[in-house]
């Protein structure tokens, strides 16, 4: 009896890893057209200042819609297009996009708007992002200071002397420099210590439950404190509800970013937004 159990349980997870790898190729073989098929587009999430309740900028997320998968999210296809290299023309069309829709945004409604775009580790290996950031920007005559780029602590640990340069080159340049998903990686503080950070994006899994749990309020105000004492600006994630946009205000956070103020939406729709005067939210 028990060999057949063992047989089946086998079977199973066999099943499920063939699904998985037929999944997984799928998408990677969609993923090689879909820049030409432009199933891309690039949502904007409202960042909004703490204090005044104003949007301050967006940070802008992928999305795909593939025709024969459908919407795929990002946290499945982006690893995929970073393992695979297609990220770097992937990353491109978004710095592009970004930057295109948000210097028609600081011309007409805000001029002080601000994008944030997240770069993969593998986007470091490029040896011309740089070049194709700086490029981009003098096409707009976009101010470096008006982009922010995110990066996650995974960037930093591939050890590669080139993210090293180019992050530097770039802070030099006057680009923003954020380090995202805080907290949930193993070393944030010491690269915290030893990169140009200009601001740090506490991790939503610590916003979560900051009204219930005493402990996770005393890490994100410490957070935010550290932060600061760095002369960091500090952004909650996921911020959903009242209560928790009051903690933070109280904790003196700097700016939020959550489904209370506003989901990522299509430029279109975010325009709208900013047109409606309505940057003044709740
Ligand atoms: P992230 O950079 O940490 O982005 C924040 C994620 O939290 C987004 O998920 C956003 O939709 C979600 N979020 C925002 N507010 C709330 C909230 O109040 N509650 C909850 N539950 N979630 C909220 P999304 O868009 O699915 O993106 C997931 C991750 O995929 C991103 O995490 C980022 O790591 C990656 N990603 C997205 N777009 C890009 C891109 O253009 N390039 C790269 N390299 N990575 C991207
Ligand atoms: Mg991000
Ligand atoms: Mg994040
Ligand atoms: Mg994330």
């Amino acid at each position: 009896h028990s060999k057949e159990q063992g047989r089946n349980t086998y079977n199973f997870y066999t099943q499920k890893m063939n699904e998985d790898v037929a999944r997984r190729l799928l998408i990677e073989e969609q993923l090689r057209a879909a820049l030409e098929k432009n199933e891309f587009q690039v949502y904007f999430q409202p960042v909004v200042d703490l204090k005044r309740r104003e949007v301050i900028g967006a940070e802008a997320l992928l999305r795909w819609n593939n025709d024969v998968l459908g919407p795929v999210a990002p946290d499945e296809f982006i690893p995929i297009a970073e393992q695979t290299g297609l990220i770097v023309a992937i990353g491109r069309y978004v710095l592009e996009q970004a930057v295109t829709v948000a210097a028609g945004w600081r011309n007409e409604f805000l001029p002080s708007f601000r994008v944030a775009v997240n770069i993969s580790p593998r986007q470091f290996r490029d040896v011309s992002l740089v070049t194709f950031i700086r490029e981009l920007l003098e096409r707009f005559d976009f101010p470096a200071s008006g982009v922010e780029l995110e990066i996650t602590e995974g960037v930093l640990m591939t050890g590669h002397a080139m993210v090293d340069v180019a992050l530097l080159d770039l802070s030099n340049m006057g680009v923003g420099i954020s380090m995202d998903d805080f907290g949930t990686g193993y070393s944030s503080l010491s690269y915290l210590r030893s990169y140009p950070f200009d601001t740090l994006k506490v991790d939503k899994s610590f916003i979560n439950d900051i009204t219930l749990d005493q402990a996770d309020l005393q890490l994100v105000s410490a957070a935010i404190a550290m932060g600061q004492g760095l002369g960091l600006k500090v952004i909650a994630e996921g911020v959903e509800t009242e209560e928790q946009y009051q903690l933070l205000l109280e904790q003196q956070c700097d700016y939020a970013q959550g489904y209370l103020f506003g989901r990522p939406v299509p430029a279109d729709e975010f325009e709208k937004m900013l047109m409606t005067g309505s940057k003044q939210l709740h």
